[in-house]
């Protein structure tokens, strides 16, 4: 029988959320198309994290050795490679994340695999691979089909299914045998802590978030005072942080925070995947933005085609 095969990620300890939303996928793909499941768990000190995974997949493939304590890739990518040469999985995923992005190209390239990365749902259509990925910074939806092929490799967006997975499976664990190990021409050194928050975006009920249509930071201060008014606080794009305009700490998206307030209110930001994979599970997306056809307005559930400066003033009017 075929098998999909997921490659586990960990941090610090725990696993990520990519993990259980990789194998939220897996589950129903591999259901479908009549395959098992398996999971490739590599680290050190990993048997609580073993446990968390065994319920869930059909094979839980273990190494646990000192070279594998944090995520490096010249011994991860050994492991992978080899556990990939050797099982022939039809399907292998890893998340689009620092860690995946780092190893699946050189993975496709040693061992001449298509890869589709950054994808946000695959589907097998009469024995063909179809991958949905977005293009043009999240404007065009795409979906591709695979030319045949006997074993695929896709990275999967963060966020796109949910962390949750149904613990209806017993695995078969099994202890794999590390590679030879070759000297690492990289090695880890430390996580690096980010500044700290002056507020938590992520604890705020509602947030107002201003995006580079904002124009210039003299601006912010109106939006400022629109969010002191409706008792909110202020979050931005990357392009307002990156300026410096607001501090790094308020940035929502892949490389700033993940929010879920009851309200997000997105003025002037066009909404790129990278904005909205930290925003788009907000309760209420309210989105102003004088283009029409920006992104934003995909996620929104109240969208209003207009200048920010003009309609601040009647959202405060009506909001306070
Ligand atoms: C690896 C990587 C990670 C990234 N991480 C993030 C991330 O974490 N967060 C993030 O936000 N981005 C991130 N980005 C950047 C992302 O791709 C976009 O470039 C960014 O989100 C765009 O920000 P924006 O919407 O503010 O600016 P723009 O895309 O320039 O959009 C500005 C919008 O404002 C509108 N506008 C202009 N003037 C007005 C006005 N007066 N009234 C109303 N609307 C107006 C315009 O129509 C436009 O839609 C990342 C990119 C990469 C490559």
């Amino acid at each position: 029988m075929e098998e999909i095969l997921v490659v586990a990620e960990h941090r610090k300890g725990d696993l990520r959320d990519i993990t259980f939303e990789m194998l939220n996928f897996a589950q129903t793909f591999a259901s479908q198309n009549q395959m098992k499941l398996t999971v490739l768990l590599l680290g050190q000190n990993i048997s609580e994290m073993a446990g968390r995974l065994e319920d869930s997949c059909d094979n839980l493939l273990v190494l646990d050795a000192p070279e594998l304590a944090a995520y490096s890739p010249d011994p991860y990518l050994l492991v992978i490679e080899k556990t990939m040469q050797e099982r022939k999985s039809f399907l292998t995923l890893m998340g689009h994340t620092a860690a995946g992005m780092d190893l699946a190209p050189p993975l496709a390239a040693r061992l001449s695999l298509p890869l589709m990365s950054d994808c946000l749902d695959a589907k097998l259509d009469n024995g063909q691979l179809e991958v949905h990925r977005q293009i043009y910074g999240g404007k065009i939806n795409a979906h591709l089909r695979l030319k045949h092929f006997d074993q695929y490799l896709v990275t999967v967006r963060p966020g796109c299914f949910p962390a949750s997975v149904n613990h209806d499976r017993s695995a078969n664990k099994v202890a794999i045998e590390p590679p030879a190990w070759t000297e690492f021409r990289r090695r880890f050194l430390a996580y690096v802590e980010a500044e700290l928050a002056d507020v938590d975006i992520t604890a705020a009920d509602i947030l107002v978030s201003v995006g580079r249509g904002i124009g210039k930071p003299e601006n912010i201060s109106a939006v400022q005072e629109f969010a002191d008014a409706i008792g909110a606080t202020l979050s931005c794009s990357r392009p307002v942080a990156d300026k410096g305009w607001l501090p790094k700490s308020r940035q929502v998206g892949t490389s700033g925070k993940t929010v879920r307030p009851k309200v997000y209110i997105a003025l002037g930001i066009s909404g790129a995947f990278q904005h909205q994979a930290g925003m788009k599970n907000a309760e209420t997306i309210i989105a102003v933005n004088k283009d029409a056809r920006a992104p934003i307005f995909n996620v929104a559930h109240y969208g209003i085609v207009g200048d920010l400066f003009q309609v601040i003033p009647i959202l405060k009017d009506k909001f306070s």
